[in-house]
């Protein structure tokens, strides 16, 4: 592994970890030039699955969107980053242990709304503004009734 402060290939391991999840194996390294220390992030790799966007196109699941959509749902208000992590974390799980080939993003959305309405209100209607702009304004107006009670 290369240090990402000189670029020297004489680095070792100092110490691994498994994340809680038991999905991630985390690494702290040790630069043998520089002496800097830097942590590597190994996962294991599932079989590639696809995204069904409204539009019929297909992506490559990637769990990063689902975190910017959260974060971007939240706007100004508080959020808690960790909070965010473990919901793309359940999202991708609930995901992959369905074992399929793709999903629609339909699908991945309506997981993260189940979430988040436990987590922030005005996120949730936000997310669930936006996730329902083309597809279902009816769906959303049932949504607005729910959270109104
Ligand atoms: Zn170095």
């Amino acid at each position: 592994m290369k240090c990402p402060f000189c670029g020297a290939h004489d680095t070792s391991v100092l110490e691994s970890r498994v994340t809680e999840d038991g999905q991630t194996l985390r690494r702290r390294r040790e630069c043998g030039k520089c002496l800097k220390r830097f942590t590597t992030f190994e996962r294991i790799e599932g079989p590639t699955l696809f995204v069904i966007k409204r539009d019929g196109s297909r992506q490559p699941f990637d769990r990063e969107k689902i975190v910017r959509g959260v974060i971007r749902s939240f706007d100004k208000r508080p959020i808690s980053i960790d909070l965010v992590a473990s919901l793309a974390d359940e999202v991708e799980r609930e995901v992959r242990r369905k074992e399929v080939s793709e999903i629609s993003s339909k699908t991945i959305g309506k997981m993260i709304l189940k979430r988040l309405r436990n987590i922030d209100k005005v996120a949730w209607l936000r997310f669930a503004s936006v996730y329902f702009e083309l597809a279902d304004i009816t769906g959303f107006e049932k949504l607005l009734e729910k959270a109104a009670n």
